[in-house]
């Protein structure tokens, strides 16, 4: 396990996250997750998790697909608009989460980056739990 760093472009907002890129990350062909190119790591607790500036400059996009009962954040820069994180509790998801926008880390190392396992959602069909059938255009 290492601790990221991370932050938006302006560096108003910044981070601390505890996780590893070899652990896995998560993409997704949903209409919310095409229009960002989302490209997230899921913390193995949502207790490593620390912003260390610029709370007050968060904002939050609203949720995505069949969300309006989930309690789902989706956080970003309202000053740069660069996104950051997600946190939230659904059981379906086992609890409590915080996922972190892997583009926004800054100490990740490129061969870390192009390491990192990916796993493609298919939440353009509410099938999150199963691969995208194609993937080459997200
Ligand atoms: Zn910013």
């Amino acid at each position: 396990m290492k601790t990221y760093h991370g932050s938006c472009f302006c560096g108003g907002v910044a981070f601390e996250a505890d996780g590893d890129l070899a652990d896995g990350t998560m993409r997704c062909n949903c209409r919310f997750c095409r229009k960002m190119r989302y490209w997230e790591m899921r913390l193995p607790d949502p207790d490593g998790f620390r912003i260390t500036s610029g709370k007050e400059l968060l904002a939050e996009t609203p949720a995505s697909a069949g969300s309006e009962t989930n309690d789902i954040h989706n956080w970003f820069c309202s000053r740069c608009g660069i996104r950051l994180w997600t946190e939230g509790d659904i059981e379906e998801m086992g609890g409590r989460f915080v996922q972190v926008c892997v583009a926004a880390l800054d100490d990740a190392t490129e061969e870390e980056l192009i390491n990192a396992p990916i796993f493609w959602a298919d939440g353009a069909n509410d099938n999150w739990w199963n691969p995208a059938p194609e993937t080459r255009h997200l």
